[in-house]
């Protein structure tokens, strides 16, 4: 069962070799808001992300999906001047499936960015698009997500044992 198993891990958003996955034929990423791009009190982008999301602009279809409520995550969104959904509702796919249809993407031209297994990673899996796994900015986090790093540390365990996965042993493909 090895359905939250990311494609790539890697420390953080400034990690990834978005390249790479342009070589993949990647032409849409999916970012996660909480704990992914912004700690969860922050209010307001990082300068360093804005420059970063700016430049993947250039190369790349740029989405923010959280399950974070329509306040927080269009102040991102709009300074970001990205598209975005919020209250996903992720796991559930519905998102991702207005977003094929609005911009003509089959799953194979998508990946997600998130930090957490159930929701983001279990994204990926149900959508068939790449799944791409960054730490965590810090271990606080809202209410609602407690019971799913409570899920996802048993998953962890499991893949650990299996030597499929490490915390911090970071890889590019699978
Ligand atoms: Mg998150």
């Amino acid at each position: 069962m090895s359905k939250y198993l990311p494609d790539i891990y890697k420390k953080n958003i400034f990690c990834i070799d978005y390249e790479k996955l342009k070589k993949r034929n990647i032409k849409c990423l999916i970012f996660d808001l909480d704990n992914t791009l912004a700690l969860i009190d922050q209010n307001k982008v990082d300068v360093k992300v804005k420059e970063l999301i700016t430049e993947l602009k250039k190369s790349f279809l740029v989405i923010l999906v959280s399950n974070s409520p329509k306040k927080r995550v269009f102040s991102f969104s709009n300074d970001l001047e990205i598209d975005s959904y919020p209250f996903a509702l992720k796991p559930s796919i519905r998102t991702l499936k207005k977003i094929k249809a609005k911009y003509n993407l089959e799953s194979s031209d998508i990946a997600i960015i998130g930090d957490q297994f159930i929701t983001d990673m279990g994204y990926g899996y149900k959508g068939k698009i790449t799944k791409i796994f960054v730490d965590c900015l810090s271990n606080n986090d809202l209410k609602i997500t407690n019971i799913n790093r409570f899920l996802e540390k048993r998953i962890m365990d499991k893949y650990t044992k299996d030597n499929l996965f490490k915390k911090g042993s970071y890889y590019d493909g699978r």
